[in-house]
């Protein structure tokens, strides 16, 4: 038995695609949405826990790879280098989740850890590579 929290971006092509019905109806898994949006640039992201028997995870992961949706584990701490933020806002726009907000008395970029689903859209967006991926 294989449990997984892994997230998911889908092209936009594919948004009106039954892609996760195809998961429960013929790869026998169990899926269980924890978020689901469609970013700014129109990709869908959808994290969930997928669990199932090894051959069928490994068999449904291949059908979603097979149709172009992107595959990662939520495994990754996404941080923030307060040292490098200017607050400059750029990385609020593209957090699909509401991690990153801005503060309107203070004008202050607040990262909220807890919220994030390690996208890193933010990772691209912000100038001074204040975001950063741990592995
Ligand atoms: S884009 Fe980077 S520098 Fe700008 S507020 Fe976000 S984390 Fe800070
Ligand atoms: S990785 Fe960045 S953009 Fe994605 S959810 Fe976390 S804070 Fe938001």
């Amino acid at each position: 038995m294989v449990k997984k929290r892994l997230v998911l971006k889908f092209p936009h092509k594919l948004l009106d695609k039954p892609i996760v019905y195809k998961l429960i109806k013929e790869y026998d898994l169990v899926f269980n949405i924890l978020q689901a949006r469609i970013t700014p640039n129109e990709e869908g992201l959808m994290v969930f826990e997928l669990s199932g028997k090894k051959e069928d995870y490994a068999a449904g992961v291949k059908y979603l790879q097979d149709n172009g949706v992107s595959i990662q584990p939520l495994s990754q701490d996404v941080t923030r280098d307060e040292n490098v933020c200017t607050h400059c806002g750029a990385c609020v726009s593209v957090c699909p989740t509401g991690a990153l907000t801005v503060n309107r008395s203070s004008m202050i970029v607040d990262f909220d850890p807890s919220s994030c689903i390690a996208c890193e859209l933010c990772v691209k967006a912000c100038p001074p590579r204040a975001m950063k991926v741990k592995f």
